[in-house]
């Protein structure tokens, strides 16, 4: 059968990257991205857009009907800064959403869907070191609270409706194509833009924060990953764990100072402060490795080198 996928929220900091990889794998008139706002030029360009609310069912089902959909990518959410900011907006985007795709799902209009959560569905009271796949789940943020929801949904859908729903808990995402998009790891990508604008960073983390953190390449490749792997070997239907790094400010600003010696960092703590010390610090994520042979491939000191090498291309251009 012919792939066409659908991905929902296909602007924003993954949903670029992963469009762009699918229409590379599947074939540019194969990925349709949508979102309520236009993308960078390369996606615009690349390949079939839509606007598209996620929230609106009506919409989902017409697009679907229209390019024959079968999978369907749903990357909009609000995420853990902005939604503190507006709790019941991020619930109703980040909750509607994903009821569209499961009941889409449920009624057998797509075949697949895969639905990312994150490392925020864990709390202050789960174990900070290695934290398991099956622990304390007390998340204290608004997004937090969505995606360990989002989560039983899903585990509940595949139960009782059989449906093939993929998820992992994406630990913090490092890219140089687009800018993030209101999360608490933002700083792990602001922090190379101004090394190189201003040689010099205030960061709004303490300097020993350590949070899990994964360049964008591999976020990529575990999603393809998990969405191409055979059902049966897909145990976890809540999310996976998964990992590749983990390290804090202090480290990041060292492993600057590699390739730019003069690189100053200051501290100025703010309200995501809160956010990233009811996070665990680093993630067992061996159920991901055994069931689909998961390996991350960049470390820092990988993560920096191609961070710098690429932002510097792009600012002479
Ligand atoms: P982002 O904020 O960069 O992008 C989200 C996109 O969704 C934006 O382009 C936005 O315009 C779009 N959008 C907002 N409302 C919409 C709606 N009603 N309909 C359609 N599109 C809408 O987010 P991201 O970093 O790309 O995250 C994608 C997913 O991955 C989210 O579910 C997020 O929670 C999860 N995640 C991200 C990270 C990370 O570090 N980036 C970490 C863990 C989990």
């Amino acid at each position: 059968m012919q792939k066409y996928i659908l991905i929902l929220g296909a602007c924003g900091q993954i949903g670029t990257e992963l469009t762009l990889a699918l229409r590379e794998k599947f074939g540019n008139d194969h990925v349709i991205a949508s979102d309520i706002r236009e993308g960078s030029e390369n996606l615009m360009q690349s390949g079939p857009f839509e606007i598209l609310d996620a929230t609106n069912y009506d919409a989902l089902e017409e697009v679907i009907a229209y390019y024959e959909i079968n999978e369907i990518y749903l990357m909009a959410a609000m995420l853990s800064a902005t939604a503190e900011k507006f709790p019941m907006r991020a619930w109703n985007l980040n909750m509607n959403s994903l009821f569209n795709v499961l009941n889409l799902a449920k009624e057998k209009k797509v075949d697949k869907i895969f639905w990312p959560s994150s490392i925020a569905v864990f709390g202050p009271n789960t174990p900070k070191e290695n934290t398991a796949q099956n622990t304390i789940m007390e998340p204290s943020t608004v997004y937090g609270i969505s995606k360990q929801s989002g989560e039983r949904w899903c585990e509940y859908y595949h139960k009782k409706f059989n449906v093939d729903v993929r998820s992992i808990r994406y630990p913090g995402l490092i890219s140089w194509k687009t800018m993030p998009g209101g999360g608490t790891t933002d700083y792990a990508v602001e922090i190379y833009h101004k090394a190189l604008s201003q040689g010099q960073y205030t960061c709004f983390l303490k300097k020993d924060t350590a949070l899990p953190m994964m360049f964008m390449d591999d976020a990529i490749k575990a999603t393809l990953q998990i969405m191409e792997a055979n059902t049966e070997t897909i145990r976890v239907r809540s999310s996976y764990n998964l990992s590749a790094m983990s390290f804090n400010p202090e480290d990041m600003a060292k492993s600057i100072q590699q390739f730019i010696p003069d690189f100053k960092i200051d501290y100025e703590p703010d309200f995501r402060q809160a956010i990233a010390d009811s996070w665990p610090s680093s993630i067992d994520d061996s159920k991901a490795r055994k069931d689909w042979n998961w390996q991350a491939d960049f470390n820092l000191q990988r993560t920096t080198e191609t961070m710098l090498t690429n932002l510097k291309k792009q600012q002479t251009n």
